[in-house]
């Protein structure tokens, strides 16, 4: 038995070990890949005091950092069940999808979360390489260039703004035929002279030229006739999808959109279970925001232990 178990292995859940384990805690992380999302991102510019890295870079770097302490760390172990102590200082079990189990006395979730695609040809063949998905990440690398966004719900209109302030053109694309952000958003993305919105397109395909992307091809679902724009880079907001299937029916608080409901010290509606970064409701998702939350939620696990009487 763990005193501590992140389940979970981005920067949220690295984070959260490295805390446990120098308060002396036996601290277990267990993840289906080590890194996270990290592994997936090429240019990180905005993890302070780094001025540049590199997605595996970063991810060997935390595996480093993790391993200069006692971590019992277990990768590619997929949590499938969160079984919660029936009371204040019991035991914690985690199922695993290879029917192993782990039991601890206090929990950090840390499952992260995933960006909906749009699961067309091209996006995968060009993802870093135009195609991106998150614009307070990669935005300014497209200083000065025409972009588009897919997606006009909230995050698409507001990345669409946040990216109008800094690159050369804008146009935003959307499924329906109208735009579902907020109107005060709206309104603002209207007011700027370098955008242009196109509604009721059906993203077909990323184009490229085998090695960068180079623009898209739309569907006017209108008309059913085809299109093409030249694009430098293109940003899917289509959602981000927390991982928290696993977590159904466990008894741990999540949004209807199935973020854990987290508190300001990062503990869940369960005594002992913690969690933080992406798969929280804390918002914005990035890197130091995840390293930051995994640090907090590992000092309330630390606090919860040391008040709490073993059942
Ligand atoms: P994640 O990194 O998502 O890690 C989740 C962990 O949980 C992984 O180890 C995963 O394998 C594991 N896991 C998931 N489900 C289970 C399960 N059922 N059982 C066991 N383990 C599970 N942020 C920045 O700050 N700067 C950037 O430049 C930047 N660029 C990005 C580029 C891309 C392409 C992407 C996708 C994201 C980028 N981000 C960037 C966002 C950043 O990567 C995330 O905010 C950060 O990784 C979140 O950390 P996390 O630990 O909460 O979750």
């Amino acid at each position: 038995v763990f005193e501590v178990l992140v389940v979970g292995g981005g920067p949220a859940g690295a984070a959260a070990a490295i805390y446990t384990a120098r308060k002396g805690f036996s601290t277990g992380i267990a993840a289906e890949r080590l890194g996270g999302q990290v592994m997936d991102t090429m240019g990180i510019e905005n993890l302070i005091s780094v001025t540049y890295t590199e997605g595996p870079k970063l991810a060997a770097a935390l595996a480093n950092h993790v391993a200069e302490y006692d971590i019992d760390v277990m990768d590619l172990q997929k949590a499938t069940q969160l079984i919660p102590a029936t009371g204040p200082g019991g035991i914690h079990e985690i199922v695993f999808d290879n029917g192993a189990s782990l039991k601890a006395r206090s929990l950090i979730l840390t499952t992260g979360a995933r960006w909906r695609q749009l699961g067309v040809p091209g996006e995968d063949e060009y993802k870093n390489k135009g195609v991106a998905y998150c614009p307070n990440c990669d935005g300014p690398l497209y200083r000065g260039k025409r972009v588009g966004v897919i997606g006009g719900g909230n995050s698409g209109v507001e990345a669409a703004i946040d990216l109008a302030n800094i690159v050369g053109h804008v146009t935003l694309i959307e499924f329906d035929s109208q735009l579902r952000a907020d109107a005060v958003l709206v309104d603002k993305l209207k007011s700027f002279p370098n955008v242009e919105i196109i509604t009721s397109a059906q993203t077909t395909e990323v184009t490229g030229d085998g090695t960068r992307m180079n623009g898209l091809a739309y569907k006017d679902r209108n008309t059913d006739a085809e299109h093409t724009i030249a694009l430098d880079g293109v940003f899917v907001q289509i959602g981000l999808v927390p991982n928290t299937e696993w977590l159904k029916g466990s008894g741990v608080e999540l949004t209807p959109h199935g973020e854990i409901i987290v508190d300001a010290r990062g503990g869940t509606n369960l005594p002992g279970v913690f969690a933080a970064g992406d798969v929280t409701t804390v918002p914005y998702k990035q890197i130091v925001i995840a390293m930051g939350e995994g640090s907090k939620a590992a000092l309330s696990a630390f606090d919860y232990i040391i008040r709490t009487e073993p059942a």
